[in-house]
């Protein structure tokens, strides 16, 4: 089994690195990339717990990017977490990160919610997403779940939304590919695209240097895969696959338990290795 797409308490996932690499390892995932949301900093303890279980670390991130005014996530497989241009470009990320993070705190506290800030921070293990805020609210009792938080407060429209001002998606790709990685648009189908729009997008990708789609993520219709795997034929993109785990008591995928890549597409990862690029 390969996952390459998951998610540790570096940004928002439930486990540290060496819990979700053992996770990995009692799931029979063989191959795992970690590709935390705008950092890195959960690669150094992964790559020495996968040594210590037998899984293969691909080395990941998950960039927060901007796309004709929609937030598009870019996922970077096989990237040097050290690469001096992708490390400029996450402490960007991350300021923008540290100011929306404020004005989300000014809007909930406008909304009656003081605190929020500070609850989400108590709650983060690296960088605090939108996914903190939800589960301190929760906590806090001022909704049942997180679901309820973003359908309520936190989601696009809703009143304590901040839109971040990301990285263009071509500079991204841009900083993928400098630090030596493979670009792959994640999770085509959750940006709520018209399919006219969707085909713009991976074209836009494609021109920007991106190397595959993400044909296979957790929890989605079985129809996505096929309308994808036709998108990656038509504008000669690779495949990869990847539940986005976050962990086991949040939504997104089950770790590892994907179905099977479309035919007619080839994976990012093969032979076992990934694909060079030239
Ligand atoms: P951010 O990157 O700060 O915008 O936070 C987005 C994160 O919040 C996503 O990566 C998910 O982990 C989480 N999230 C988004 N929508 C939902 C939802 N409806 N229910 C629970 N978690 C969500
Ligand atoms: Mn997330
Ligand atoms: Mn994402
Ligand atoms: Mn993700």
């Amino acid at each position: 089994m390969i996952d390459l797409h998951t998610h540790s308490r570096a940004s928002d996932g439930e486990l540290t690195a060496p819990e979700l690499l053992t996770e990995a390892a009692a799931t029979g995932v063989r191959v795992l990339a970690l590709t935390d949301h705008d950092t890195v900093t959960g690669l150094g303890q992964a790559a020495a717990a996968a040594l210590a279980r037998g899984v293969t670390l691909v080395p990941g991130v998950e960039l927060s990017t901007t796309w004709e005014g929609s937030g598009v996530h870019v996922v970077g497989l096989g990237i040097d977490p050290e690469a001096a241009v992708l490390t400029r470009g996450l402490s960007r990320l991350q300021q923008e990160r540290r100011r929306r993070a404020e004005l989300i705190d000014r809007r909930l506290l406008r909304l009656g919610i003081p605190g929020a800030l500070a609850g989400a921070e108590a709650l983060a293990g690296g960088l605090v997403t939108r996914a903190h805020f939800a589960r301190h609210l929760v906590a806090a009792g001022h909704a049942k779940d997180a679901a309820e938080v973003f359908k309520r407060l936190l989601g696009r429209g809703k009143p304590a939304h901040v839109a971040g001002e990301w990285a263009p998606l071509s500079e991204a790709v841009a900083w993928i590919r400098s630090a030596g990685g493979v670009a792959v648009l994640a999770h085509p189908q959750r940006y709520r695209l018209t399919a006219t729009r969707l085909r713009r997008l991976v074209e836009a990708f494609k021109e920007a240097g991106g190397t595959a789609l993400e044909v296979i993520t957790g929890r989605q219709p079985p129809t996505a895969a096929l309308v994808l795997a036709g998108l990656a034929r038509r504008f000669g993109l690779l495949a990869s696959l990847g539940s986005d785990f976050h962990g086991p008591g949040m939504p997104w995928g089950g770790l590892g338990r994907l179905p099977a890549l479309p035919a007619g597409v080839d994976c990012v990862w093969r032979d076992g290795a990934l694909v060079e690029l030239r």
